[in-house]
């Protein structure tokens, strides 16, 4: 199915991403055991790997199966995840004045987001270290997106979403055959009782970065970035950061791509963390202020809606390395670039969207971004779990 040419992964072995300690990939891993730290898929240096090699790939994620951590290609469980477009919205860039704009619509993903991505590649992992039930705590979309592969795969899952989140994100896990618990709390509270549950039940618990796989799903969308966009990577990429393991992915997936010699070391884009004022504990630690977890709020871009983020420092170093930026945008801003992309350009735009985009415009106000660069914003997720805000 992927490709006519042999295909093996090259993942050698799982790092811990504070002290870099090596752990076998054979097993079942969570933290770190040495920092209870997320671990990171290591690969070999391989030249064998060609960007011609992709040519005749399979339109998905999963054309880069070497540089994914699968042992066996019988165990992907695939629904069509990821090759999701790159759009150039340019009734706004002209309204604007930018000069290089583009989206890239991870909306038209299986499950309506990038969760498709994760939860496809560690899913896929667990069938082939036969896991039988996992557990996840959620804002929304990693609960819709695990139940859709946990079915395709025979998987059992059980969903932790906020008691508050929107109705249909709680109807789409059960449509797709989950067991869903409800929580009076933000998705800290829904991670407390995933552990407890994974404790008592021998559950898998598939929380953002406490098992290693996920972020290798999510990473893919570096290589697609590269690969459609003829690998000239752009100027600035923003990102609608929960837990931020898809901005930590791409970053990882560029430095992959310049081992492989596919991309150039020194044109790595500037990497823009976007969170909502309702609830921005990594913008507050990128700037260098107190964190207080018991201030943070839901947001109406509820991926964003993550107080506690295991990986902060991880995406601190993104952003260091990369010379970008980190902002906050307020709910009016979320909700007026959510109306304004949906209606001026007919792409489905989720609320994240909407915070990437009012942000993109307020780093240009500030004179951080130049509208002449080649600028990609994320459209994590599909207007249609939303457009019920269209109301407000
Ligand atoms: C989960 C989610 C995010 C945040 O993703 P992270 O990689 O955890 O930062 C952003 N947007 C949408 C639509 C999401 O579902
Ligand atoms: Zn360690």
């Amino acid at each position: 199915m992927i490709a006519e040419l042999v295909i093996s992964s090259q993942a050698s072995h799982l790092s811990c991403s504070k002290c870099g300690q090596s752990y076998s990939l054979d097993g079942i891993h969570h933290l770190s055991t040495c920092c209870q730290k997320p671990l990171l898929v290591n690969y070999h240096d391989s030249s064998l790997l060609k960007k011609t090699d992709l040519i005749s790939r399979v339109n998905s994620m999963w054309r880069y199966f070497e540089m994914l951590p699968l042992a066996d290609p019988d165990n992907i469980i695939t629904l069509g995840e990821g090759m999701t477009p790159i759009l150039s919205p340019g009734r706004l860039a002209k309204k604007y004045g930018f000069d290089n704009l583009f989206v890239k619509d991870e909306g038209l993903n299986p499950t309506g987001s990038f969760k498709a991505r994760g939860m496809s590649m560690a899913i896929s992992k667990a069938k082939e270290l036969g896991i039988k039930n996992c557990v996840v705590p959620t804002a929304g979309n990693a609960g819709g997106a695990m139940s859709a592969y946990c079915a395709a795969a025979g998987i059992n899952a059980t969903i932790i979403m906020p008691d508050d989140a929107p109705q249909i994100f709680k109807d789409e896990c059960r449509a797709y055959g989950a067991k869903l618990v409800v929580v009076d709390g933000l998705i800290d509270k829904c991670g407390e009782l995933a552990s407890e549950i994974a404790n008592e039940t021998g559950a898998f618990n598939m929380a953002t970065l406490k098992e290693p796989y996920r972020l290798e799903g999510k990473k893919t969308m570096g290589y697609e970035i590269a690969e459609q966009m003829d690998w000239q990577l752009p100027d600035v990429i923003l990102y609608p950061t929960g837990g931020g393991t898809g901005l930590i992915g791409i970053w990882k997936a560029f430095h992959e791509m310049i081992s492989l010699g596919w991309i150039d070391e020194n044109r790595l884009p500037k990497m823009i963390v976007v969170q909502s004022s309702n609830c921005s504990p990594v913008v507050d630690y990128i700037h260098g202020k107190l964190i207080n977890v018991e201030s943070f709020q839901d947001s109406i871009a509820n991926g964003l809606a993550v107080p506690k983020v295991i990986g902060i420092e991880m995406i601190h170093q993104v952003v260091k390395e990369s010379k970008g930026y980190a902002v906050t945008v307020s709910e009016q801003e979320i909700l007026a670039g959510f109306k304004e992309f949906n209606s001026t350009e007919g792409i489905s735009f989720s609320p994240e969207g909407g915070a990437v985009w009012s942000g993109l415009k307020k780093l240009v106000k500030e004179g951080k971004i130049p509208k002449h660069e080649k600028i990609l914003l994320l459209n994590t997720g599909s207007g249609y779990k939303h457009f019920n805000l269209i109301k407000s």
